[in-house]
């Protein structure tokens, strides 16, 4: 990634974060991997709509200081953690959209298949268990999701997203938090009208044809029956590595449970 159009991104993307009121005060951090071993970061404890480039520092993929004058962010942790996990992404951005953010709060994930722009660019926004700010601990209920999901909720704190580059990361955390404020409408009007499984297969196919990869897109259709264990049930098309095996997996798995709910009629 070329440095210096990382580095005006990030300053771009803070000054939007601070500006929509998708952080507050100090709030938030971005990331862009600019080398194999390098990750140029948003400082911690600056307002993230005044930054400027000097403000920038790069740590190696280990946490280790490289160059600024300022140290990096708190969270700098659960971007390396999703380095680490995602060689091909380059960008993650994290924030408190307040809607979004909400839906955390309330334990609501932004699951349901109900609008086409969502779930062709982001697919479904999971839900990541609570994990302390700043530590260790907020990475690792992320990892059941990292392979297939672009967009997470963070249990009681905020969102996290990531992208090939810091603009396609900011957009996907933009398109969540404009998800949620239509659902929270929806739900406030009476119901939420979610696309049946034609409707999503056709979108999941013009996702295909635009070389989308990255999130999967399983989202809650009307004819799926939760899955057993409350997990996210799929509707899977092409994971990250492409790994048909996983994918195989995912469609035996599928078939059990159906099996299973039959039986349980
Ligand atoms: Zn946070």
């Amino acid at each position: 990634m070329n440095l210096h159009q990382a580095k005006q991104d990030i300053i771009e993307v803070g000054r939007r974060l601070y500006q929509k009121e998708f952080v507050a005060s100090n709030d938030g951090n971005i990331s862009a991997r600019i080398a194999e071993d390098r990750i140029l970061t948003t400082p911690t404890g600056l307002c993230k709509g005044t930054l400027a480039l000097e403000d920038l520092c790069v740590v190696d993929l280990k946490g280790n200081h490289i160059s600024g004058h300022r140290r990096a962010s708190s969270e700098i942790g659960m971007h390396l953690f999703l380095y680490h996990e995602r060689p091909d992404i380059n960008a993650v951005v994290h924030a408190h959209p307040p809607t979004a953010t909400g839906f955390s709060v309330a334990g609501i994930p932004l699951t349901e298949c109900v609008l086409p722009e969502v779930i062709i660019t982001v697919g479904s926004i999971p839900i990541a268990g609570y994990g302390t700010p700043g530590g260790p601990e907020i990475s690792e209920p992320i990892r059941q999701y990292v392979k297939d999901y672009d967009a997470y909720l963070l249990e009681n704190h905020g969102a996290t997203t990531i992208g090939i580059d810091v603009m396609n990361a900011y957009f996907k955390m933009e398109t969540m938090e404009h998800f949620a404020k239509i659902l929270f409408v929806a739900k406030q009007l009476g119901g939420v009208n979610v696309l049946n499984s034609e409707q999503v297969g056709k979108l999941v196919q013009i996702r295909e044809r635009m070389g989308l990869r990255g999130p999967d897109p399983a989202c809650l259709i009307p004819d799926e029956t939760p899955a057993p264990d409350g997990a996210i049930p799929t509707l899977r098309t092409k994971s990250a590595n492409g790994n048909d095996a996983r994918s195989e997996q995912d469609l035996v798995a599928e078939i059990t449970r159906r099996v299973m709910a039959e039986l349980n009629k």
